[in-house]
Order: C-alpha cells, then structure tokens, then sequence
C-alpha cells in the first residue's frame, strides 16, 4: 500500500538533521528558520529533539496565551471533537454563537465574524470600509508606517513596512501611510476617497510600540468628524496581553490621560488572532453596532471560520483566563519583567537602548553596536543576540534588526519571569565584560 503520510525520519528517528533535511527539501522556503527543531513543550517551556529545555518567552509569536500542552486545551478540543468539528457556514451551532457573545461583552456593543488568521481578519476589516464607502465613491484605507497588517495581498498593500512589499508589486489599491502618533498628519492625509483609518493600539512587528492616549482619542473625534471608520488591529496585542481585553483599553486606562472620553472610547472594527485560540488556528473581527450589519448575507465568507472546535478551543482559553485570573498576571508579570530589564538598560547601556511595552508585550531596543555579539553571518543584531539566548536556553522573538520582542504566555510565573531575566543578564554580562 502506497503511504500517504510520509513515516518518520529513518534510523535516527526525530533526529534535528533529518527533520532539517526534510524542510529544505520540501517546505518552500519563505522563512529564515532559527537552527532549533522542537518537538514538545509544557507550561512556558519547550523542548528540543535532543531533549534541551528552552524557556519560552516568545510564546509562539504572542499565540500561546495558555503556555504549552494545558490539559483545558487538550480537553476542549477532545471533548468538542467528539461532538462536532465541523459543520460550515450554513448552519447554526452553539460555540460560535456563545463565543461571538463573549467577545461583543468584552469589546462593546456590535457583532462578530469569524475567519481563520490575522490577515484574514484584517482582510474582513478592509472590506468593511469598502463597503461602508462604496456608495459614495469612498474606498481608501488610511494605514501607519511601521504597522504590520499580514502578509495576504491587500495586507502587505497596508502594512508600513517596505520590506514586504518588495518583489510583490504592484499592491492592491487604495491604501496609504501617514507618521505613526501623528493626528495632524492623519488629518493633512485625508482625501475625498479616505473611508477608514487602520491602526495597531501597540505596533508589534516593528518593535513595541504604544499608540499615545491622546492619538487614539483625536483618531476618533477625527473620524466622528469626517464619517470614516476607525479601525484597529488587535491581533498581537489583544487577549488580555497588556493586562486589559485589548491594547487600547490598557492604553487609555490612566484617567489622567482623558476627561470620561477615554472609557467610552471604541474603534468601528476590530481585528482579533493569535491568543484567541492558544495555537489552535482562528481569527475574528469586531464591528460597532452601527456597521455590524454592513457585511449582509453573501457578502463575507469563511469555509472553515468560526468551526465548533475552534470556538470551542476559544470559550475554554477565555474561560480559563477569567477563572485564574490571567489578565491580572499578565499586568503583575509584565510590570515585574520590564523594571527587571529597566535594571539591565541602566546595568549595560552598551547593549540596551530602551525598554518599551505594557504588560506581556515587551520591546528590548538594542544599542546600535552591541559588543562582541558573535555570529556575523546572521543578519541584524537582534537574531545574533537571539540566537546567543537560545544557546542559554531561553527564546524571545526579534523585531527588526534592531529590537527584541517579549511575549510569553499569559500563565507565567513569576520565577520563570525571574529565570528569563537571569539568562539575558548573564549573556550580556558576559558580552561587555
Ligand atoms: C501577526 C499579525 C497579523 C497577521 O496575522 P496572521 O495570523 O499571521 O495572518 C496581523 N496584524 C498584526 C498586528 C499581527 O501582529
């Protein structure tokens, strides 16, 4: 009988070279991989095929809000797998109706849509200010430099990066850049076509970076003004990453900041992903009450979108972050993490510029030449120095060339916080000693 499935690596079963062997011969190969093939985890750990244990603050790219292999994980998708996994659009089931309603309490008044991804999401979002400016000849999306939006057509048309962009010309019409924090230039920047204006609460792929109180709060009188959309993406700091729901809510909690705005402050759509399902694959937007209706029947779609098991893997994640209080430990832990690395910026000031980020969504800005960071065929700055943290057992995420990203699961405790900071103060002891 023919073998669909191919077996595993011969001989050497789970050995990291044959399992490398396999990628370079057959995965295409858009990603610049790091040198480590892992192959399970527990908790905030992980562990490699030969069996050495990596302290996992990177936490899959700010997705495993439940840290590695949760028994509530693993029971829900069990439990609901037994049920039903799949039954398409066409149907009504309970998860994604339960689910939609968890998250209209969370956010505010409106209605959800469910898709797979991110870039899916955000997609959702672009189609909406379409559709919101279409009868009047409106189309264009106002976007930040430095955003990151996915890697889908229309998505790299409205992230700010030109990195990638480059190889992928011409890009979908209808969106353009303004200066990140800048209310004026947004207002300079608005023409006839303008429908919506997207923005990150904390810009993550381009290095930590907060949106100011008083940015949001003028984005939204400016968009009440001008009859655009406010849209923003939450899917790297949504989830109770920063201590609130969403980045912006922790943004605009100091009440210093406002008078009253800030706690009746909404954006008109919102983008959700990573942490909703811990790992297991969904996406979703958010539209305001006034738009929710906007995406009438035949208008959106999503096969897979909103399936009862990744609904179900959603309710249990938000379910086990409300019963252990999760959203408290990522604003105790991420306090606790960042007046440690506060301590390491003053310590070594030849390897750490600044510090930035609120609760569990961390930036270590690099000194533009660190000392001795060996391996000088990586790159940035920032792999060579990831890269020196895995050999001491410890994975963070970098972000550019020059900015490393924290963003662990939400269940950290506080002495692997405390091991995490102990790992990167010795490696940057030894490289300035
Ligand atoms: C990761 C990310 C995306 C893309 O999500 P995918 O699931 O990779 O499509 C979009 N926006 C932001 C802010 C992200 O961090």
């Amino acid at each position: 009988m023919n073998e669909i499935v191919p077996s595993r690596p011969p001989i050497l079963r789970n050995e990291a070279a044959a399992i490398q062997a396999l990628f370079h011969e057959n995965v295409v190969p858009s990603y610049g991989r790091f040198d480590i093939v892992l192959d399970h985890g527990s908790g905030a750990y992980v562990y490699d095929v030969a069996g050495k244990r990596y302290l996992d603050l990177g936490g899959g790219i700010a997705v495993t809000a439940l840290g590695h292999g949760h028994p509530a994980i693993a029971e829900a998708l069990l439990e609901q797998s037994r049920k039903l996994i799949h039954v398409s659009n066409f149907y009504y089931h309970e998860p994604q109706g339960r689910l939609a309603k968890a998250l209209v309490k969370l956010i505010g008044p409106g209605k959800c849509f469910f898709c797979n991804s991110g870039g899916e999401a955000n997609e959702g979002l672009y189609k909406l200010a379409r559709k919101f400016g279409h009868d009047e000849g409106r189309f264009e999306v106002l976007t930040a430099s430095n955003s990151f939006h996915g890697r889908t057509l229309a998505g790299i048309a409205a992230t700010g990066q030109e990195k990638v962009k480059k190889g992928f010309e011409p890009m979908v019409a209808g969106f353009r850049q303004i200066p990140f924090n800048d209310l004026e230039a947004a207002h300079n920047a608005l023409s006839p076509a303008t429908a919506a204006i997207l923005i990150e609460g904390i810009q993550g792929e381009s290095g930590v970076t907060p949106a100011k109180p008083e940015y949001l709060l003028g984005l939204r009188r400016l968009c009440d003004e001008k009859k655009l959309l406010l849209l923003m993406d939450g899917v790297q700091d949504g989830h109770f990453r920063t201590g609130r729901f969403q980045g912006f809510q922790r943004i605009l909690e100091d009440p210093a900041s406002s008078n009253g705005q800030a706690a009746a402050f909404l954006p008109d759509g919102l983008s959700m992903a990573k942490s909703l399902g811990g790992g297991f694959p969904i996406g979703a937007f958010w539209v305001r009450a006034p738009y929710a209706d906007l995406l009438g029947p035949g208008t959106h779609g999503s096969t897979f979108g909103g399936s009862p098991l990744a609904c179900a893997v959603a309710l249990k994640i938000l379910e086990v972050v409300e019963c252990q209080k999760l959203a408290e430990n990522a604003r105790g832990m991420g306090a606790f993490l960042k007046s440690g690395l506060e301590r390491l910026a003053r310590e070594f000031p030849q390897v750490i510029q600044e510090v930035r980020g609120l609760g569990l969504m961390l930036g270590i800005e690099l000194a533009p030449a660190v000392p001795n960071l060996p391996g000088e065929n990586a790159k940035t700055q920032s792999s060579r120095l990831a890269n020196l943290l895995h050999q001491a057992g410890l994975l963070t995420i970098p972000a550019g060339g020059q900015i490393l990203r924290l963003l662990p699961p939400l269940t950290l405790q506080r002495s692997e916080a405390a091991e995490g900071l102990a790992i990167i103060e010795n490696a940057f002891a030894r490289l300035t000693q």
